[in-house]
């Protein structure tokens, strides 16, 4: 049995009162114990949203850190600091890192181990781009970008990581994948999982992520595959949010 998790990815949004609205919103909200709810707020914010949330069911994430644990890195945020913050979880290889910052399927692992090696889990975000779809090389990417990761990793590290299928056209952009199409992408994921060891394969927690929100979100959910959400636009209203956890 998977634990849902929903996790939401705020980028580079939000502030100081909207992590006080989330713990107020939060405090007061009944949520089923059986599910897991991340928020991941911008840096500056953690330590603000690990005193807001104390007595919330929210954890923390963050959206990045360094391969490094500490060094001459100017500007940058280690796994070993984000664990002083209680921070439980880690975005690596989101399509934004990956394009914006041009960080291919090596950086992206050097970041999963970077958090491995700290005891954060790494949610690696995985997604073809537009083009790479209709050219029908859906599943030759995400593949890619997964066996990068999963043929490079001991056996017992496969089983602490978390993937989010995050097609990049879905994105921000209002157009989600229907849910036939995102089925379809996750259990390709885990059937390719499968031929690393079928307990993997079970256990491994499978989200999807691309303009879910209040209205979709039960839909997508309820595909056998599809674990939980990473949620980017409709995790910053905290009624969205919680909706959203409710389909869960
Ligand atoms: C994301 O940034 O991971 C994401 C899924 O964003 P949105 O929900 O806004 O498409």
């Amino acid at each position: 049995m998977r634990t849902p998790l929903i996790a939401g990815n705020w980028k580079m949004n939000g502030s100081t009162a909207l992590i006080q609205a989330f713990g107020d919103a939060f405090t007061a909200a009944k949520l089923p114990n059986s599910i897991d709810v991340v928020v991941i707020p911008p840096f500056p914010y953690l330590e603000a949203a690990r005193i807001a949330f104390q007595n919330t069911p929210l954890q923390l994430g963050a959206q990045t850190l360094n391969p490094q644990h500490s060094g001459a890195h100017t500007g940058e945020i280690s796994g070993r600091m984000l664990k002083e913050f209680d921070v439980a979880y880690v975005l690596v290889g989101h399509s934004e890192r990956r394009q914006l910052y041009k960080e291919g399927d090596e950086q992206v692992f050097d970041r999963l181990v970077a958090a491995l090696d700290v005891g954060l889990t790494p949610i690696l975000c995985v997604g073809e781009t537009l083009e790479e779809r209709d050219a029908g090389s859906t599943m030759d990417v995400v593949l890619r970008q997964v066996g990068y990761a999963m043929a490079r990793l001991e056996p017992a590290q496969r089983l602490k990581i978390v993937i989010a299928y995050e097609p990049v056209w879905a994105i921000g952009t209002g157009r989600t994948a229907t849910p036939e199409q995102a089925q379809e992408v996750m259990a390709g994921i885990r059937a390719y999982q499968a031929g690393f060891d079928k307990t993997l394969a079970e256990q491994l927690k499978l989200l999807y992520g691309g303009s879910m929100n209040a209205s979709n979100a039960a839909e997508l959910l309820a595909q056998p595959d599809i674990d939980g959400g990473l949620v980017g636009g409709a995790s910053l209203k905290t009624d969205d949010f919680y909706a959203i956890c409710q389909s869960a």
